[in-house]
């Protein structure tokens, strides 16, 4: 397996046209970027790495990622457990979620450490998010951070996106201090500005990308919504901006799908440079298409258009 991607999967309902109808999904942030690598780079394999229970929806759960492709050996099945689940509300222009996670299996994902080795040991690159983080316990995130210690020094890649998401924690310094424990175990953090600069008080892109450096990170690709995105590594630093979109439609999964564009053009050996722009198209076609996970390739009887 080239990429193994840690976190949670939830079950979405989204309203439909239809007033009190809702449609069935999936989405996850690090679930979300192992959907698009698969999409955008089908000749490598992805794993996830994730715990659901023994329900009905945790079922239809694994034959989702059967689908998408994803090697799913990695996924431990807890009896008694189901998947987290939310739901979207929208009122004029505006969509609110409601979240019932409290329990969901996920939340075991770093329970069993041998599993953890067993799984990072076929990874060529390990991908994990500040949410990840956020659902487990204090001795589930140490389980988590020592295996991903462990399989950096044997020479596996680690990426991490900080994905700040403070109601997941029980304080906000309690994930800031999380988040940059986790940079230090990482070679490329994929922060975006808007989030570092309310939690971390950045001033700047510049004092984002060398604030995740100073703590080890090798690479830093700072995103910044429709804003130039910015760069640093032991090469230099540099900006990349992003192409203007026709029709912004939904945001959601942006910064997912862009990491994955990016992950797909770093592993294919491509410079710093096209590896942002790559996620940057990919990203522009996600935010001009409502949901999370939006399929790019276009259907054959669409082809000759
Ligand atoms: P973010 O995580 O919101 O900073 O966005 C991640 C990536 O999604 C950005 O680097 C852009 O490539 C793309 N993106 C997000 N918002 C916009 C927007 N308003 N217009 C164009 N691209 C966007």
């Amino acid at each position: 397996m080239t990429v193994l991607s840690i976190g949670e999967c939830m079950a979405e309902l989204a309203p439909t046209a239809t007033q009190g109808e809702y449609r069935l999904g999936f989405a996850g942030d690090t679930f979300n970027t192992a959907w698009y690598l698969r999409q955008i780079a089908p000749e490598m394999p992805v794993g996830y790495l994730s715990a659901v229970g023994d329900d009905p929806l945790s079922a239809d759960l694994l034959a989702f990622m059967d689908a998408a492709g994803l090697d799913r050996s990695s996924v431990l099945q807890v009896a008694g457990k189901a998947v987290g689940l939310y739901l979207i509300s929208l009122s004029p222009g505006e969509r609110s979620f409601a979240y019932w996670r409290g329990q969901s299996a996920a939340r075991g994902l770093a329970d069993d450490e041998t599993a953890l080795a067993q799984a990072m040991d076929q990874a060529q690159l390990i991908y994990f998010s500040g949410i990840t983080l956020a659902i487990l316990n204090e001795a589930g995130r140490a389980r988590l951070l020592a295996a991903i210690a462990a399989a950096r020094a044997q020479g596996k890649t680690v990426v991490f996106d900080p994905n700040l998401r403070p109601a997941l924690w029980s304080a906000p310094d309690a994930m800031t201090r999380t988040v940059m424990q986790a940079a230090a175990h990482s070679d490329i953090v994929l922060p975006s500005f808007e989030d570092e600069a309310r939690w971390f008080s950045d001033g700047s892109v510049q004092a984002t990308a060398a604030r995740y450096a100073d703590q080890g990170a090798g690479i830093v690709v700072v995103k910044n919504g429709a804003g130039d995105v910015y760069h640093q590594s032991p090469d230099g630093s540099g900006i990349v901006p992003v192409p203007p979109v026709p029709a912004l439609v939904d945001t959601t999964a942006a910064g997912d799908s862009f990491n994955a564009g990016f992950l797909a053009g770093h592993l294919r050996g491509q410079g710093i440079n096209d590896s942002i722009a790559g996620a940057c198209a990919v990203a522009a076609r996600v935010v001009q298409s409502p949901g999370a996970l939006v399929t790019l390739t276009r259907p054959a009887h669409r082809a000759a258009i």
